[in-house]
């Protein structure tokens, strides 16, 4: 699919509009702000899948009852050291970083410490805990699963069994954190979204056929797409492909076991018996305070090897080696600056949605053709 024009929104235009969206929708004006803040995060950083994008979805898990405002997280077992915590379904952009500051609090007692989540609605983009711990002077590790979101095959096989299933490993250091954070499917459900919304193509062979044909068109997760503004990949007869051959498959393998197996928030596969009726994340979060570990140096010794890195020669004439985290802080600095691309698609939905709870929408520059 081509893709289409873009037009480029105020980030606090954006802002204020989807706060006002799920504010408009039942939730307290903090919660709304919050969220929005999240959403915006993820295009801030050049994660379009995980930003503003999402916000018909949202809303219509929260009228469906899928997702509940207001939630806060219940402990389920606890040690000094580690914790089970539910999310009641309540909202990930809420839940996701009281779970992320318990395990702060713990691993800064402690030295080290272990929190999983679960049954909490969609975490968004998994690289702001890994900043939240950095942020607090703590390594961390994310391992994350869809309970009940099965889109992708495993290698070798073309029937859907795990979810996207993204890791993130955060470091701090004195000139900011290294954040390493990706999906374990050749690229995240999102950007099948957005591609599907005429934003950037995803790559010839991220998605499967039932027959086993590889494939870059959203219509094989979607079903069809035209005319429609929110996706159901209930709908589509295909799946979604692991990156990386037998690896990502085995990466994504152990995500469902430790988010979902250990947390008991569940695997992306059916529960015995019954039937699912709606999503969640689970993650399971290890937090690691350098210090506690005798590396007293631990910050300046990962710049000092990030900078080692970058300093190879580069592959190609004009290239440039980058490092995790680089990508996203270049984008966050253009984007602040430029606004937010989005596609008209991806625009007009959010429109429609607002339109639903009784808003006006604000007026945006027109696509840059
Ligand atoms: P991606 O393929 O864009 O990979 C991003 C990672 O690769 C980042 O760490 C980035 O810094 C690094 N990177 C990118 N280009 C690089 C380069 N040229 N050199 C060196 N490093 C580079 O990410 P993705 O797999 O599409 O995932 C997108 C987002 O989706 C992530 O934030 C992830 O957390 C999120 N996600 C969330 C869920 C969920 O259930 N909540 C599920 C899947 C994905």
């Amino acid at each position: 699919m081509a893709e289409l024009p873009t037009t480029s929104v105020p980030v606090d235009i954006l802002r204020g509009f989807v706060a006002d969206i799920f504010t408009a929708a039942g939730c307290a004006r903090e919660e709304g702000a919050q969220i929005s803040r999240y959403l915006l995060s993820a295009n801030l950083t050049g994660h379009d899948s995980h930003g503003v994008i999402r916000t018909p979805r949202y809303v219509q898990w929260l009228q469906e009852g899928k997702v509940v405002a207001g939630q806060d997280i219940t402990i389920v077992h606890e040690t000094p050291t580690h914790a089970i915590v539910d999310g009641n379904w309540g909202f990930g952009q809420t839940i996701a970083p009281r779970a992320v500051d318990l395990g702060i609090a713990k691993a800064r007692a402690n030295g080290l410490s272990v929190v999983g989540l679960r049954r909490t609605g969609h975490i968004g983009r998994i690289g702001d805990w890994g900043e939240r711990a950095a942020a607090a002077g703590l390594i961390s590790l994310h391992f994350v699963n869809v309970a009940g979101g099965e889109l992708v095959a495993p290698f070798g096989g073309v029937d859907r069994r795990f979810s996207t299933n993204p890791i993130c490993i955060g470091v701090p250091t004195k000139q900011g954190p290294i954040i390493l954070d990706f999906a374990t499917s050749l690229v995240a459900e999102g950007k099948v979204l957005v591609a599907s919304n005429g934003g950037k193509p995803v790559p010839h062979g991220a998605l499967i056929e039932p027959d086993g044909r590889l494939t870059a068109d959203p219509r094989t997760l979607y079903g069809p797409i035209e005319g429609t503004h929110v996706r159901d990949s209930a709908q589509g007869t295909g799946a979604m492909r692991t990156f990386g051959e037998h690896k990502g498959s085995g990466l994504a393998f152990m995500c469902e076991m430790l988010a979902g197996c250990l947390t008991e928030g569940g695997t992306s596969g059916p529960i015995p018996g019954g039937k699912r009726t709606r999503i969640a994340n689970g993650m399971l979060s290890i937090y690691l305070a350098p210090g506690s570990f005798g590396a007293a140096r631990f910050e300046d010794a990962a710049r000092e090897y990030a900078d080692y890195v970058k300093a190879s020669r580069p592959a190609g004439t004009g290239g440039e080696v980058l490092i995790p985290g680089e990508p996203e802080n270049r984008n966050r600095v253009e984007r602040l600056a430029k606004g937010i691309p989005l596609q008209p698609e991806t625009w007009a939905a959010i429109c429609a949605t607002a339109r639903g709870l009784g808003l006006t929408p604000p007026t945006v520059p027109t696509p840059n053709v």
